[in-house]
């Protein structure tokens, strides 16, 4: 007897899941989905995997991937602990014979996946290649052959064609019957939810009917049509998709948001901007497929260059940008809007990350792993790909980026209507003419 379970993660969806479709054919069912404790646990560079407001999306799309399980005559087990050894543990006491999972480029659930098989050799792995735009079978090289620059890869990409999204499933086998009823037990370590609530900013709420609902507004609105005009702009709801929360938890797709901007394209016309937005989510594959290709090297602080970065760790600066009380006005109130609400345009956030590495000479690593643990829609290949882009040590050829602050402020904020906005009252900011430091690199005070 076929007894299969489907371990989720970033797949959290009942549409274009043929995750789901492929575990819909079992005898028996158990849908699991893992919240490790490890992800609210500091790491190496001071910050936690998950923070709160991703978390509490999160909750969101497990709540609402539940209900739409129990409409399918089947339920969510979320089971809370270290995610090698619960599979594990699950598998044994439930005689699993097949594990279906979404396959990832990232080299943390390809390693899970490879411990699992080598302590349960007998039990069939089913990876569905469906993260990506692309599948791996699809790209027209080898991945190690993978063009080092995105310009390259766009060229490549031209020429394959993108697959639609599958059906969805009607009906769903039954769970086992040995199993115990679903768990609602939650541990102590887990952060409380309500305690979370940004003052302003966009209101992002997880799940998948509410992905596919803000994809449907988005793409019956003319904004994909102008796109391009105002997606570098820092504020507004409207002046870039806001689909990547969704997107990145699996509530929707990427091959769903290609076929949104397929019709609009159809219905509209194409443009500039329309194709604007499909190079930004190439982008996203790119970085993926990069992931995929250089494993670690992704986190490591020289990543794909020759050499090291001429930075390090000054942890007071460090501290002073995460809390945005740097001498930069504009790179604080980015960073009170990423803190309080978990958002930042793509512009704030090449601008934070360049301030980071240039202004303050900080090692790229401990902003990477800040934003993991503030961004609502973190990704890791796409966040660290950006951070080392912006380094100087990433797949950019010509070397790093360094945003001139005060013409970023002149460009964007003229006014200073969104320094207004993110200022923190509360906060005494250093002005621009005062010290950054108030010790030197030998932890010394700085005598005025
Ligand atoms: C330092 C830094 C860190 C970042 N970290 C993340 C992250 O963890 N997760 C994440 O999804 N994006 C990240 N981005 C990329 C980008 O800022 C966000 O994807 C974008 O702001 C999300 O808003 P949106 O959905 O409205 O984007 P839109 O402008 O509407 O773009 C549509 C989609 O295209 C993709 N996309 C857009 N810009 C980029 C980009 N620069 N690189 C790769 N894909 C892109 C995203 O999937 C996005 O949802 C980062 C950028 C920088 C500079």
């Amino acid at each position: 007897m076929k007894r299969t379970l489907y371990w989720l993660n970033k797949d959290l969806r009942i549409n274009d899941n043929a995750a789901l479709n492929l575990a819909s054919k079992s005898e028996h069912l158990l849908c699991v989905y893992i919240v490790d404790k490890q992800c609210f646990e500091a790491n190496n560079f001071q910050s936690k995997p998950l923070g709160d407001i991703r978390w509490q999306f999160l909750q969101g799309c497990l709540d609402d991937f539940n209900e739409s399980l129990s409409k399918l005559g089947q339920e969510l087990y979320i089971v809370y602990g270290d995610t090698l050894s619960t599979l594990t543990r699950l598998c044994e006491n439930y005689q699993i014979t097949d594990v279906i999972t979404t396959k990832f480029p990232g080299t943390y659930e390809n390693r899970l996946i490879t411990q699992l098989n080598e302590r349960l050799p007998e039990l069939n792995i089913n990876q569905v290649d469906q993260f990506t735009l692309f599948t791996k079978n699809a790209l027209p090289f080898e991945l190690e052959q993978l063009p080092v620059s995105y310009s390259k890869f766009r060229k490549k990409m031209a020429e394959v064609s993108i697959s639609k999204p599958v059906p969805s499933v009607q009906s769903l086998p039954s769970m086992f019957d040995t199993l115990p009823a679903p768990t609602r037990f939650k541990p102590e370590w887990l952060p409380s939810v309500s305690a979370v609530k940004a003052k302003q900013g966009f209101e992002f709420e997880g799940g998948e009917q509410q992905g596919l609902t803000h994809l449907r507004q988005y793409f019956s609105s003319n904004s994909p049509a102008e796109y391009q005009q105002v997606r570098n702009n820092l504020d507004g709801w409207k002046n870039s998709s806001k689909l990547s929360p969704w997107l990145n938890s699996g509530c929707i797709s990427v091959r769903q948001v290609m076929n949104y901007l397929t019709d609009f394209e159809q219905q509209q016309g194409k443009n500039s901007s329309t194709e604007c937005l499909y190079l930004e989510l190439l982008w996203r594959e790119y970085y993926q497929w990069v992931h995929g290709k250089v494993g670690v090297k992704t986190y490591q602080f020289k990543g794909l260059a020759k050499h090291k970065p001429l930075t390090t760790f000054y942890p007071e600066r460090f501290n002073k940008w995460c809390l945005g009380n740097t001498p930069y006005p504009l790179v604080n109130a980015f960073m009170h809007e990423l803190r309080q609400t978990g958002y930042l345009s793509n512009r704030g956030r090449q601008i934070v990350a360049s301030c980071l590495v240039n202004e303050l000479s900080v090692d790229w690593r401990y902003g990477a792993a800040w934003f993991e643990e503030q961004l609502i829609d973190y990704d890791a290949a796409v966040n660290w790909g950006n951070w080392q882009y912006i380094a100087g040590v990433g797949v950019d050829p010509r070397g790093g980026r360094h945003f001139n602050i005060e013409k970023q402020t002149t460009l964007y904020d003229p006014n200073g209507d969104y320094q207004a906005k993110w200022s923190d009252q509360s906060q005494q900011s250093i002005q621009a003419n005062q010290a950054l430091d108030s010790v030197d690199a030998s932890d010394w005070p700085v005598l005025e």
